[in-house]
């Protein structure tokens, strides 16, 4: 099933939480609305399941506008950050709830859930209350339940977001496995970009009620329409200066600045692996921190004058040759973005 969110505003008091949205998402397609907390996400993922009432706006499901229809009627599958599966039934009866409150006799309702949980890996674990049950498998728990009755949708709404790093990151490897054999048309939101990067096919960047992007995570790293979202994905540099003949200086630096006109203050972002150093005696800056993340280094230079800016990159770079702090690089920018620079005060 699509979904089709058309100019959607949704107010609390006097509050904009929702701000004239619009976008889609495709059958069979997962989506990230990915963004800091307050955006408005969860309200946004609310009115599309019916929980919630937009002020002004339309959501259609194939096509077909949904406001008169309540929660139940939209059929769509639900999974929360904290999901509260029912603490006396066992799993079995946990997943198989929505089939019985749909009047879905025992067997048939038990023969679905255990198909629902092998196929959501928990295989055997049907007789466990949920107290006997990880925190990552009380979640897939969770997604077994909202996909039982054969949901036209699913919302999941930060679902990994209580969980430990390293429990998460495999269960966003599998959510999108899951995903790719059952495609269910999903709705998946986060606060976490590389979550959003690694299972959404589009992400959609929302900020302060508004839509500031939607697209593939490969165009909004490459081409982030706006500041904020070249800000929000990645970690970045910024530079404040004025555009003279198509660049600024910082420190010695010319950075492009695309098309604004002498005179204009810019803002220009630069991806910390968008910059290239390299030890050159005689170059412009000079290393005053190197850190290990890792598989990568992370470079932090001064530039006379100007402060820093830091680049990244992979462990067995060559760029790294003899780099040591202390020592001058020469400097590169292989991407860079002009966005203009709203002078305050
Ligand atoms: P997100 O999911 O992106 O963190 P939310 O949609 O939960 O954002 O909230 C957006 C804004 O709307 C927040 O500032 C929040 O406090 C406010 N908000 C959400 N729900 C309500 C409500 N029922 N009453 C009043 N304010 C609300
Ligand atoms: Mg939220």
């Amino acid at each position: 099933m699509s979904i089709r969110v058309e100019h959607l505003s949704k107010n609390f008091g006097s509050f904009e939480a929702v701000k004239d949205v619009s976008f889609e998402v495709r059958t069979g397609e997962l989506v990230a609305l990915l963004g800091p907390s307050g955006g408005g996400k969860s309200t946004i993922l609310r009115i599309i399941a019916g929980l919630e009432n937009e002020d002004a706006g339309t959501v259609r499901f194939d096509g077909e506008p949904v406001g008169h229809l309540h929660a139940r009627a939209r059929k769509v599958g639900f999974v929360f950050q904290h999901y509260a599966l029912f603490r006396h039934m066992t799993v079995t009866e946990n997943v198989a709830f929505g089939l019985r409150a749909q009047g879905v006799a025992r067997s048939e309702a038990g023969a679905r859930a255990a198909e629902l949980l092998r196929l959501v890996g928990l295989d055997g674990l049907g007789k466990r209350v949920p107290s006997q049950l990880s925190g990552g498998q009380r979640q897939r728990v969770a997604l077994a339940r909202a996909l039982a009755p054969r949901p036209r949708l699913l919302l999941l709404d930060e679902p990994f977001a209580a969980i430990d790093a390293k429990v998460r990151q495999e269960l966003r490897v599998w959510l999108r496995r899951l995903h790719d054999e059952m495609h269910v048309t999903s709705i998946f939101v986060t606060h976490d970009q590389e979550e959003a990067f690694a299972l959404a096919d589009r992400v959609l960047v929302i900020n302060n009620g508004k839509l500031e992007q939607a697209g593939t995570p490969l165009e909004i790293m490459d081409e982030p329409a706006t500041e904020f979202v070249a800000g929000f994905v990645g970690e970045v540099n910024v530079i404040d200066g004025i555009a003279s003949e198509g660049s600024a200086v910082f420190g010695g630096l010319r950075v492009p600045t695309g098309s604004f006109a002498d005179g204009a203050p810019v803002r220009v972002v630069i991806r910390s692996y968008d910059l290239k150093f390299w030890r050159d005696d005689s170059g412009i800056a000079t290393v005053s921190r190197m850190q290990s993340l890792g598989d990568r280094v992370k470079v932090e230079a001064r530039f006379n004058g100007s402060g820093s800016l830091f680049a990244q990159f992979p462990r067995r770079s060559s760029l790294l040759a003899g780099m040591e702090p202390g020592c001058r690089i020469a400097v590169e920018v292989t991407k860079s973005r002009a966005y203009p620079l709203v002078v305050s005060g």
